[in-house]
């Protein structure tokens, strides 16, 4: 049984997170198209060592994997369709030095255990969506990047007192998404925890705030988003305890692909691009643009 007073609240910021407020409140600020940057184009471009690059070439736009439920890094606007956020940013950008119109990029929402799947069977050209670089991971994908470090962490409720750092998780219920890095560290490291995992993070925060869960544990780039979102009910709690280093995915055998966009994210880093995307999407949050980290151009396997 959910408490009436848990209940009545968490209607009211599920309704707060759908974006739809009460009427008259001001609505959550969400990225602002005229701050976003414009991405050149660079229709010259051609990459014929790529299998990925000429079956686009051959579509006429390619197909992005993402994320549609991760405020201020992928989120899709139910009402228009439209995904925006940092990664969708890189996205875009990448898209345009690719040669293809940003504007043409077709979606698709991939979850955390199924992003291997999508680009091993061709679903998706390649994917943007909070996906850390690890060596296991790179046995199955290719990785471009990283583009942005993150760090697990974890969000609880802003009246909770006991949940201060990984530490204080024994016997907690901690959400997080199945065949994710965060969820497979709190199993290995925090045994202790009660993990429950979902298929997204937007489940674990409803769960958290129907007190069905104590925490949820993710990056810090995502649970930042969830709590903007409704400040008065939720809180990220301590310092982040993992490294968690964004790559692009990308079909494993298709190094000409991978390279291209480790070149095109260096570039687009060197032109101002990556920072006025950054501050106009996750910068939100109120976290400054920090530096890129180094792109990692390990060699074709
Ligand atoms: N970056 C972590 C991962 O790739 C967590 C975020 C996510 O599930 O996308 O597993």
């Amino acid at each position: 049984m959910i408490p009436v007073r848990a209940l009545a609240l968490t209607l009211a910021v599920l309704a707060a997170l759908a974006g739809c407020g009460k009427p008259g409140s001001p609505p959550v600020k969400g990225p602002q198209p005229e701050d976003l940057p414009v991405y050149q184009v660079d229709s010259a471009f051609r990459l014929p060592d790529s299998p990925t690059w000429e079956k686009a070439k051959r579509r006429g736009h390619l197909v992005v994997g993402a994320k549609e439920d991760q405020p201020y890094m992928g989120e899709k606007d139910p009402a228009s369709g439209r995904y925006s956020g940092f990664d969708i940013e890189i996205a875009k950008m990448m898209s345009a030095s690719l040669g293809f119109d940003p504007k043409t990029i077709e979606f698709k929402t991939i979850a955390s255990a199924n992003r291997e799947t999508a680009l091993q069977n061709g679903q998706i050209d390649y994917y943007v969506g909070t996906y850390t670089i690890n060596d296991n991971r790179k046995k199955q994908v290719g990785f471009a990047g990283p583009y942005f470090m993150a760090g697990q962490s974890l969000l609880v409720r802003k009246d909770e007192k006991d949940i201060k750092g990984p530490e204080d998780l024994a016997g907690k219920k901690v959400c997080s998404a199945a065949g994710s890095t965060p969820y497979q560290r709190l199993q290995k490291e925090f045994p202790k925890a009660v993990l429950v995992a979902y298929d997204t993070y937007s489940v674990c925060v409803d769960n958290l705030l129907t007190y069905q869960v104590d925490a949820v544990s993710t990056d810090d780039s995502i649970l930042l988003g969830y709590a903007a979102k409704v400040p008065e009910e939720l809180k990220v709690v301590g310092e982040p305890f993992s490294e968690e280093p964004y790559g692009i995915g990308v079909p494993r055998s298709d190094n000409a692909l991978r390279f291209a966009l480790d070149d095109a994210l260096e570039a687009q880093e060197k032109n101002g691009n990556w920072k006025k995307a950054y501050e106009a999407t996750l910068g939100l949050s109120g976290e400054p643009a920090p530096t890129p980290p180094a792109i990692d151009r390990y060699p074709a396997s």
